[in-house]
């Protein structure tokens, strides 16, 4: 995994988010303040604006660049709770030097760790959280299978992320704005749990069938 990778993976996510941003910008008009997709929008941008600057970095270089720029460039809650996913992968040692699946699992924990200290949030809040903690989880559990083909891993990640998106739809928000509305939510799948669960998708995707 090299920095033009990580460049590659957010044209990607860029693509697919466009594709598919009216839908999830129902979701926040519906249990939210409707300045979700916005916010996700103007984040995966500012990411493109600095691909440049990002080719010569290190990969927990690269991550940390990230993290900086989406702080400085989002707004609302997602902005500091996704720069913090970044910040939390770029930490781990090793970061800048990713041979191998056990690493970007350690990666991937230390990011979801953190965005769960930052919004002081777990599995059942009705957040992002819900799709990042158990794609985590079974990540963690998968890697330490070492028969396991990476194909095989992607696909078991891709339906975790589904099912932990599907899994906000009918329980109330205890953290964020979708909290005010109390029974109201029920019904709504949570936007930051959508979007988490289609940048997932996307990252998958792209690392399927790919060395
Ligand atoms: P805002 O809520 O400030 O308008 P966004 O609309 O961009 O910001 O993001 C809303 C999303 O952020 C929610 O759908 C939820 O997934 C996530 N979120 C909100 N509060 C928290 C929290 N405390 N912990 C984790 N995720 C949260
Ligand atoms: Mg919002």
């Amino acid at each position: 995994m090299n920095s033009e990778m990580i460049i590659q993976i957010v044209r990607e996510v860029h693509k697919v988010y466009e594709a598919n941003a009216p839908e999830i910008e129902k979701l926040d008009q519906a249990i939210g303040d409707g300045d979700h997709v916005f916010n996700m929008r103007r984040g995966i941008q500012a990411i493109l604006e600095i691909d440049e600057a990002l080719v010569p970095l290190k990969p927990g270089e690269a991550l940390n660049k990230i993290a900086m720029t989406l702080l400085s460039s989002i707004g609302g809650a997602a902005g500091p709770l996704f720069a913090s996913m970044f910040m939390g992968m770029a930490k781990v040692p090793g970061s800048d030097d990713i041979h191998d699946s056990k690493t970007v699992a350690k990666m991937f924990s230390s990011g979801v760790e953190l965005v769960k200290q930052r919004g002081k949030a777990d599995v059942g809040d009705k957040t992002m959280l819900d799709v990042l903690i158990p794609v985590s989880n079974l990540f963690s559990e998968l890697v330490e299978k070492s028969d396991l083909p990476k194909n095989e891993i992607l696909k078991q990640l891709m339906a975790e992320a589904e099912r932990g998106m599907l899994s906000t739809k009918d329980i109330v928000a205890t953290k964020g704005r979708a909290s005010y509305l109390g029974e109201r939510a029920k019904g709504h799948i949570d936007p930051g749990a959508k979007s988490c669960q289609l940048i997932l998708f996307t990252i998958c995707d792209y690392l399927m069938n790919r060395e």
